[in-house]
């Protein structure tokens, strides 16, 4: 398998690494459960016997996790049980170019914990079990949000004038995105329209993690006014009319039922580790159409030991979906899709118990019950929230005006 699907398949050489050797001197900061270590260089070959060791390796291009493994002369089959684990979360197919790994070994030089870092803001930690196999922690860092605003003059396309006022490109074009509907980028624009726009941004230790919520944004135009207000997770207009497309609660062309549904919690029934169930399982003869649960982009068409050949779609910036154990795929990486077109055929690829469809949403980047999450659909705020709504509105609209007013006076 490849480490990520922008990744070569071809193996080069593997990237750095640093080794620790378990001194009992420091404490480090890969970690819960790990012993405390300090850095000694060392070569690889000496952790096959000796004293508990732990690697750090950081990924580079051409990668993937078999060279990797085998560069640190760990075993497939343990690699094969790692990702057992991650069949639950996936977390491994993300894996990029500068993306760390904590590799913790004991006497034997046998694995013993796996440490998956991506970002300042994600980590899971697979510790082994009793058992043989692994057992994951997820760890996410909450971080500071600080809301930022920001106006400017529309000077050529919108992202980039956005960008000069100080946004970040990719919150550029989650206003364009969520704006896409109601607005056409280039009959509508005319330069010296004014805009503003309001972003919380997430920050560890002063560090910008690279996520952001945009609050609000407003644009006012020579020949189009239209805003966008975040209120109880979803986007509207000032006047309370939703600008999110509607999703559909099932990703098939009727109900079928349901074998086994979104368990968090469920433990698996002989070795007892804790295996959620993020999705909901659809048992359906292979090759039953799958359809896009809602528009967006295809994000990943990976073929995986254990999920099978898989889908997954982003749709703007919060949600996104998977569909596992699939027979084929009819849509490739970065193709945009739209709600309830047929993306692939059903199948039993992978470790599957019989030909089924796993069904997955994930909405801010946590897996949550596709049967009963409240999904947008097309709508306008209730009438007993058009007060709250209002409110809020009106606080980001007043951040606005006083950012405004401190940057006429410089
Ligand atoms: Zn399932």
């Amino acid at each position: 398998m490849t480490l990520s699907d922008n990744s070569s398949a071809v193996a080069t050489a593997p990237g750095q690494f640093s080794q620790k050797l378990n001194l009992n001197l420091d404490t480090d900061s890969l970690g819960e459960g790990q012993p405390p270590s300090t850095e000694v260089a060392a070569d690889v070959a000496d952790v096959t016997e000796g004293p508990e060791a732990s690697i750090s390796y950081v990924v580079k291009k051409g990668d993937t996790l078999s060279t990797i493994f085998d560069y640190l002369r760990i075993s497939q089959p343990t690699l094969h049980k790692l990702m057992e684990a991650d069949l639950n979360i996936l977390a491994l197919d993300t894996i990029q170019p500068g993306h760390e790994l904590g590799f913790n070994l004991d006497q034997q030089g046998k694995l013993k914990q796996f440490i998956f870092r991506s970002g300042l803001t994600y980590k899971v930690v697979f510790d082994r079990s009793k058992k043989g196999g692994f057992e994951f922690d997820e760890f996410i860092e909450k971080g500071g949000y600080k809301t930022e605003i920001f106006s400017g003059l529309v000077k050529g396309n919108l992202p980039s004038s956005m960008q000069k006022a100080g946004a970040k490109i990719a919150e550029a074009y989650q206003v364009t995105s969520l704006l896409k509907e109601r607005m056409n980028f280039r009959s509508h624009l005319r330069a010296g329209d004014k805009f503003q726009l309001a972003v919380s941004r997430q920050y560890v230790d002063g560090v910008y993690t690279g996520s952001s919520i945009i609050q609000g944004f407003v644009y006012n135009g020579a020949v189009r006014k239209q805003s966008a207000f975040l209120f109880n997770d979803n986007y509207f207009d000032a006047e309370g009319e939703s600008l999110e497309k509607a999703f559909q609660r099932i990703p098939l062309s009727k109900r079928y039922r349901i074998s086994s549904s979104f368990n968090p919690k469920r433990k698996h029934p002989v070795t007892g580790l804790i295996r959620p169930h993020n999705g909901t399982d659809f048992p359906l003869r292979i090759g039953t159409p799958v359809l896009a649960a809602g528009d967006g982009i295809v994000s990943r068409v990976i073929k995986h030991r254990y999920a099978g050949l898989y889908i997954e779609i982003k749709h703007g910036s919060k949600y996104k979906t998977r569909y596992l154990h699939l027979s084929k795929a009819y849509v490739r990486k970065g193709q945009k899709v739209s709600r309830g077109q047929k993306i692939a055929a059903s199948g039993n690829s992978g470790r599957s118990t019989g030909p089924h469809l796993h069904y997955e949403l994930h909405k801010n980047n946590r897996p949550v019950n596709a049967m009963k999450a409240a999904i947008p659909v097309v709508q306008t705020i209730a009438r007993s929230k058009r007060g709250a709504f209002k409110k809020q509105v009106a606080a980001v609209k007043a951040q606005m005006v006083e950012q405004l007013a401190l940057q006429t006076k410089e």
